[in-house]
C-alpha cells in the first residue's frame, strides 16, 4: 500500500536553493519533508562553476550573493560537513563601455553594503595578473575573500544540516502531482505513489519548475539554455596560469582552476551579471525539452570556448583539452530569479530562472523562499516577483 508521509512543508528539489530551504527550515523546527528526482546537487548545481561574488549591478542580488556566501562559508559549522569553499579571490574586468556602472556597482557595495570588494586600475591588474594580456580592460572589480564552491558538497552538506535537524529526505522520487482542495494547497504525490501530506509547499525544481507548476494554471515566463563548459589539463600549473577566479566582460568568458591541475572556462551570452552584452560572441542555445540536450562537448566546441580566452591568457592554448560537460540554465526574460508564490492557489511559494548565476545566491534564495512560505516576503526579493512581468 502507497505510504503517507506528513509535515508542515514539503520541499521539491535538492538543488543548492532547494537543500538551503529544507536546511532552514528544519533549523526553525518546521517538519519538513525534501523531496528529489535523482540526489542532491543532480541537476545544475552539481554542473555549477560555482563562482561566488558580490558584484552585481542589482543591489539585491548583490545581498543575497552577501548572504548565500556567508552560509556557504559556515557550512563546517552550521552542518558538521565539509569546507565548501575556496576564497581565491575574483577579478572581474570591464571594458570602456561597462567601467561606469562597474564603478557605481564597486561604489555601493564597498561603501554601503559591508565592503568585500575593492576597483583596480590596468596597472594594479597587471601586477595581479602576469602573462594576461590586457587589451581594452579599464577597470577590474577585485573581490580577495571570494571565490568558488564545491556544489556537490554545498548540496549534500545542506540536505544532511536538514535530516540532522529531523527533515525527512525522499531522493530517487519525483513529485507527479500537486493535491489541492478548495484553492489550497494539500500535499504532493510521489512517483513511487508515495503521499506527502503537508500545508505548504516551496518549489526549487530549476528547468523543470514550469512544467512542474504549469497544471496549476501557471505558465512562468522561463526558458532553458544549453551551457557548455571546457576542462584544462594543466597538472601542476593551473593556479599559476589563472591564480584567481576570472570573469572578462569584455571577450564574455570566465574561468576558475579547479585545483592544481585542471581549468574549467565557459563562455555566456549576456545577462547573469546584471548587464548584458551585445557583441558577446557566444549566442544564446534554447534547450526545447527540459532535459533534452546535448550533455557532452565536442573538441571543436571546447577548441571554440579555449580561443575566447587565449587572447586575453595566451599559457591556456598551451594546456590539454579534457572532456567538458554542458548543462542548463533556467532563464527568465530579465535574467533575474523570480521567488513568488503561485497566484490562484494557497500555500505554494517557489524561486526559479536562477539564469546562470543563481549558485552563489542559491543557499539565501532557499531561506528566502522559505520564509516567504512560512512567515511572508521580505524586502529583499521584492525585485523578484512573478508580478513584474504582468
Ligand atoms: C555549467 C554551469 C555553470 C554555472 N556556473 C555558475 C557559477 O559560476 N556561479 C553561479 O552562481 N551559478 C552558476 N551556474 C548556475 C547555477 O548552477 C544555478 O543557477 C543553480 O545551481 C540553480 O540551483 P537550483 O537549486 O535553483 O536548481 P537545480 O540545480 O536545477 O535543482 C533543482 C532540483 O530539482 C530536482 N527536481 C526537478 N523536478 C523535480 C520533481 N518533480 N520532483 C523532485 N525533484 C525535482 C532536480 O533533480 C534538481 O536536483 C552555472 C550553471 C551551469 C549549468
Amino acid at each position: 500500500m502507497a505510504e503517507t508521509v506528513g509535515c508542515d512543508v514539503v520541499v521539491i528539489g535538492a538543488g543548492i536553493a532547494g537543500s538551503s530551504a529544507a536546511f532552514h527550515l528544519a533549523s526553525q523546527g518546521v517538519k519538513t519533508v525534501l523531496v528529489e528526482r535523482e540526489h542532491p546537487a543532480s541537476g545544475p548545481t552539481g554542473k555549477s562553476s560555482a563562482v561566488c561574488h558580490y558584484f552585481y549591478t542589482v543591489p539585491e542580488l548583490s545581498r543575497l550573493a552577501r548572504r548565500g556566501i556567508q552560509i556557504l562559508k559556515d557550512i563546517p559549522r552550521s552542518c558538521g560537513g565539509p569546507v565548501v569553499f575556496h576564497s581565491n579571490g575574483v577579478l572581474w574586468a570591464a571594458g570602456e563601455n561597462n567601467a561606469d556602472e562597474f564603478a557605481r556597482a564597486i561604489a555601493r557595495i564597498r561603501d554601503e553594503e559591508g565592503g568585500g570588494i575593492a576597483a583596480l586600475a590596468p596597472v594594479d591588474i597587471a601586477r595581479m595578473a602576469p602573462g594576461f594580456d590586457l587589451a581594452g580592460i579599464v577597470l577590474a572589480a577585485w573581490e580577495d575573500e571570494q571565490g568558488y564552491a564545491d556544489p556537490y558538497d554545498a548540496a549534500n552538506a545542506l540536505t544532511k544540516g536538514a535530516r540532522d535537524r529531523g527533515a525527512v529526505y525522499l531522493g530517487n522520487r519525483t513529485v507527479t502531482r500537486f493535491a489541492i482542495a478548495g484553492g489550497r494547497f494539500t500535499g504532493v504525490e510521489l512517483s513511487d505513489g508515495t503521499k506527502v501530506a503537508a500545508d505548504r509547499a516551496v518549489v526549487a525544481a530549476g528547468p523543470w519548475t514550469k512544467s512542474l507548476l504549469r497544471p496549476l494554471g501557471i505558465d512562468l515566463p522561463l526558458h532553458v539554455e544549453r551551457h557548455a563548459m571546457a576542462v584544462l589539463n594543466a597538472p601542476g600549473v593551473a593556479t599559476t596560469v589563472l591564480p584567481f577566479s576570472w570573469v572578462d566582460d569584455i571577450r564574455s568568458h570566465y574561468a576558475r582552476p579547479e585545483g592544481a591541475n585542471t581549468i574549467l572556462i565557459g563562455t555566456w551570452a549576456g545577462g547573469g551579471t546584471g548587464i548584458r552584452n551585445p557583441d558577446a560572441a557566444e549566442k544564446p542555445k534554447r534547450v526545447a525539452v527540459v532535459g533534452d540536450y546535448d550533455a557532452g562537448v565536442s573538441t571543436a566546441e571546447s577548441v571554440w570556448i579555449v580561443e575566447q580566452m587565449a587572447p586575453r591568457v595566451p599559457a591556456v592554448a598551451d594546456l590539454g583539452i579534457r572532456p567538458g560537460y554542458a548543462c542548463m540554465y533556467d532563464m527568465s526574460p530579465d535574467d533575474l530569479p523570480i521567488i513568488d508564490r503561485v497566484p490562484g492557489v494557497e500555500g505554494i511559494a517557489f524561486a526559479a530562472g536562477s539564469s546562470g548565476h543563481g549558485f552563489k545566491l542559491g543557499p539565501a534564495v532557499g531561506e528566502e523562499v522559505a520564509r516567504l512560505a512560512t512567515t511572508g516576503p521580505s524586502a529583499l526579493i521584492a525585485p523578484f516577483s512573478l508580478a513584474r512581468f504582468a
